[in-house]
């Protein structure tokens, strides 16, 4: 089997990995390698590309702070050109040099001997073993996509698709077709399967609430100005964050202070349906902000089309032709689109990490519940990074601002060892479950607790381990310096770096 040493591996080739290549590199942190099994740079913004795809968070804020785009085309983007932008970032960086993409990874261990993480590869058919002194995860939360349990799906005849891996030869026009799910992607494809299809069902579970989506295009004045005023962007990306941040304080400390927020969500029901019947079953029973707050102005008049039903019954299983509610009717159908959202607390990718013990993530975080320090570190898995791991998603803001402050951290932790000697770096298990405890004890007055929904916020425990709890600049300022005091660790002398050169040798 081939070999290859490097300093730095990190997985993932989409906004927290390219992130972290950028950063690496621009910190004197060359040897780093990138490892994606896909074909270009993206991550859930290169897989995504379902009709009508699209970001909820504002152009400006939802990018990186280190490389300001003033041609965005409009107030919202869509996923072409979020997916172009991350392209531009990563060329004009020149990582593509140092990225491997059709190189999924199989399994990585920690090796205590060595002090290293061994990363088997599968690359394009060949098996490559990665030996890496960091390994930095940029996986994502929203990589594996979650195809619903629902009896007799593998048996169905017709096409199903799932919202994550859109099939762009599939004809939908005069079709039967059932959407399972009403989330963030489901309310972005739906209007435009309206169109197409025949006859939609849209298959409810939960209501979501939804706000208006104030997107428009850019004027060239505007581009113009983005460009050339100095500091305009920034004042831009300063006062959408504020405003958000507005929401999570509501979110996470005074859940009532969002009632204005849901008379904004009835209103954009009164407005989009005029059915009262219809209205009352759009309309949530949940506290506002409980579930993602989605944005739409096109969903609600979709639901209204006379070739659109939507099915609040649950489903009961699926033929080899139809959807059959609990209620015993059959829906005849010829396509479905499971828009079911993806494995974020129980991904596959969790079970192929090994930590110094031997013991799978996935394993770990079944005993434990998935929880990390500063969303970053696991005890029990040395100088291994996690981007966007526990308890750092966003229901309000963009997600780019926490990958760069964890970008911070991981800069900083890089430095710090380096200086130090450092081979080996360890959160204690004491310093995690306390940090872990805080997050939770401050969650119980959030309305993810306290709001009566369900959600994939939380994990098998019941814990809500994917969400910060408070505002984002209290996450900046905790992942600001790398407190080593919170970590075992270990010196030693550093294995010779390596030649450009990859090892051959046979296992
Ligand atoms: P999601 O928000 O998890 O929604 C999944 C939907 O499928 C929910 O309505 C859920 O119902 C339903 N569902 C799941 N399993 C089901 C089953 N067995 N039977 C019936 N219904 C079932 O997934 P998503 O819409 O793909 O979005 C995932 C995340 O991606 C979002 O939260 C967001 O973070 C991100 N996203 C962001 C954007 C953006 O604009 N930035 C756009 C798309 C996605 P319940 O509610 O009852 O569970």
């Amino acid at each position: 089997m081939t070999t290859h040493d490097v300093e730095i591996a990190i997985v993932g080739a989409g906004f927290s990995g390219l992130g972290a290549a950028v950063k690496a590199q621009e910190n004197s942190f060359d040897d780093y390698l990138v490892l994606d099994r896909g074909t270009d740079f993206g991550g859930t913004w290169r897989d995504n590309t379902y009709p009508g795809a699209a970001c909820d968070v504002p152009s400006h804020l939802y990018s990186y702070s280190f490389a300001l785009n003033p041609d965005w085309t409009r107030s919202y983007s869509h996923q072409e050109e979020i997916h172009r932008y991350i392209n531009a970032v990563a060329d004009s960086h020149g990582i593509g040099d140092k990225t491997w993409f059709g190189t999924e990874v199989t399994r990585a261990r920690w090796d205590s001997d060595a002090d290293r993480w061994i990363v088997d590869v599968d690359r394009d058919g060949t098996a490559v073993q990665v030996r890496a002194r960091h390994l930095v995860g940029g996986i994502g939360p929203l990589c594996e996509p979650n195809l619903p349990d629902i009896d007799g799906i593998g048996a169905f005849g017709g096409k199903i698709i799932h919202s994550a891996r859109w099939d762009h030869d599939y004809d939908f026009a005069g079709k039967r077709v059932a959407v399972i799910g009403t989330g963030a992607s489901a309310i972005q494809l739906v209007p435009h399967l309206a169109e197409a299809a025949g006859h939609l069902e849209v298959y409810q579970r939960t209501a979501p609430w939804i706000i208006p989506r104030t997107e428009r295009p850019y004027l060239p004045a505007e581009n113009w100005a983005f460009k050339h005023v100095p500091g305009l962007q920034n004042l831009i990306r300063g006062s959408i964050y504020t405003a958000n941040e507005v929401v999570a304080a509501g979110m996470t400390y005074a859940p009532k202070a969002l009632k204005p927020v849901e008379a904004l969500c009835r209103a954009n029901i009164f407005k989009g349906i005029r059915d009262p019947e219809l209205r009352a079953k759009v309309t949530p029973t949940f506290a506002v902000g409980c579930k993602r707050i989605l944005k739409s102005n096109d969903w609600y008049p979709a639901l209204d089309r006379p070739n659109v039903d939507l099915v609040t019954t649950g489903i009961d299983r699926i033929t080899a032709e139809a959807i059959v509610t609990a209620d015993g009717v059959e829906h005849p159908v010829d396509a479905i689109v499971v828009a079911t959202g993806f494995h974020v607390t129980d991904s596959p990718v969790f079970e192929t990490i090994h930590g110094a013990d031997g013991r799978s993530l996935a394993r770990v975080w079944d005993e434990i519940g998935m929880q990390a320090y500063k969303g970053t570190f696991v005890h029990g898995f040395p100088n291994m990074t996690l981007l966007i791991g526990p308890s750092t998603g966003l229901g309000h803001t963009s997600m780019v601002y926490m990958i760069e402050s964890q970008l911070n951290y991981l800069v900083d932790y890089l430095e710090k060892t380096k200086a130090e000697g450092i081979v080996r770096t360890d959160v204690r298990l004491d310093v995690q479950k306390k940090y872990n405890a805080d997050l939770q004890d401050k969650l119980k007055r959030s309305v993810w607790v306290t709001g009566g929904c369900s959600s994939w916020y939380k994990d098998a425990h019941g814990d809500i381990t994917t969400l910060w709890p408070g505002f984002t600049f209290d996450f900046r300022n905790a992942t600001r310096r790398f407190d080593i005091a919170a970590y075992d660790v270990v010196r030693g002398a550093r294995t010779p770096k390596k030649t450009t050169e990859p090892a051959s040798v046979t296992s």
